[in-house]
């Protein structure tokens, strides 16, 4: 039998471990709208899950992440915006083509790039695209992809990796599609490839979480003679969706028709500075080597 005393203890005792015994384990399966405070909750987290579960600061405690790109190796990327971005210390990634005559001419250039932090990514050896779209009138019967088999796609573009690194030593890379276009008649060449890039950039202008980004089909937005204001407005979209933000550049001050002018390409590039304690700026390799550690822990 019970006394009255036993009775008070054991349910003291019941009342303590109902408050004690939860709070540690709450956080930890607490949605993020719960109202324990994220002090707590961070209170309870390795350094690392408090980077990854901070759904304001996924992106090495930024709010988001911009990759800068330059499509195609002209002369203007190293005229004109590798200048810019080294005066500013940031880095960005240079789609090179291999056949292209800037990359020819000027290989010692762009090894100073890539030695001094900028990614040299695989845009292939001679851009190919599909010339059966409209609008393509422009491409060659020798770089019509809709005549490619799969494998030449593949043989080009790993050839595309060995030259690249006789130019900068690395042996980890991104590739960006030419013309965004994915397949060789049915068939993603990307299939073959996925362990030979860390990612793959496509063209379509849309954002993305840190979950929800697709490595292999990587969105971008593409300057097209664009504002500096209207880059920035990209900018802090991605700032207030904590998303990452790809860039897309061909012409800077000239070089393509698809063009960003110098003001606005400097502008947009001194706002990223200017706000890097919320946005990390990197080249799309280390973005996406991020990115794919934090997937591979889900
Ligand atoms: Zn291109």
């Amino acid at each position: 039998m019970f006394t009255g005393k036993m009775i008070f203890l054991l349910g003291t005792a019941c009342l303590l471990l109902f408050a004690a015994a939860p709070a540690p384990f709450v956080p930890l399966f607490a949605d993020k709208e719960n109202a324990i405070s994220s002090s707590v909750a961070e209170h309870f987290l390795s350094p690392l899950q408090q980077t990854d579960t901070s759904s304001k600061r996924p992106w090495k405690s930024k709010k988001c992440a911009v990759a800068i790109t330059y499509d195609d190796a002209i002369n203007e990327h190293l005229d004109n915006a590798v200048p810019v971005l080294d005066s500013l210390g940031l880095k960005a990634t240079f789609y090179i083509t291999a056949y292209s005559p800037a990359c020819a001419k000027r290989l010692k250039e762009w090894r100073g790039v890539a030695a001094r932090g900028h990614e040299l990514g695989n845009h292939t050896l001679f851009h190919p695209c599909m010339g059966n779209m409209p609008g393509r009138e422009w491409v060659s019967k020798e770089r019509d992809m809709t005549t490619y088999t799969v494998q030449r796609m593949v043989d080009e573009i790993r050839m595309t990796n060995i030259f690249l690194e006789a130019i900068d030593g690395k042996t980890t890379r991104t590739f960006a599609f030419t013309c965004g276009d994915m397949k060789v008649g049915d068939s993603s060449f990307m299939n073959g490839l996925k362990n030979d890039f860390v990612a793959a950039r496509a063209v379509r202008n849309e954002m993305h979480t840190i979950d929800q980004v697709d490595l292999y089909n990587l969105d971008c937005y593409v300057v097209n003679n664009n504002t500096a204001d209207e880059m920035i407005e990209w900018v802090k979209k991605a700032t207030e969706t904590n998303s990452l933000l790809v860039i897309l550049f061909h012409g800077v001050g000239g070089g393509n028709a698809l063009n960003a002018s110098l003001p606005a390409h400097r502008q947009l590039l001194r706002y990223l500075k200017q706000h890097e304690n919320e946005i990390w700026v990197a080249p799309v390799r280390e973005v996406a080597e991020y990115i794919k550690k934090y997937q591979q822990k889900k």
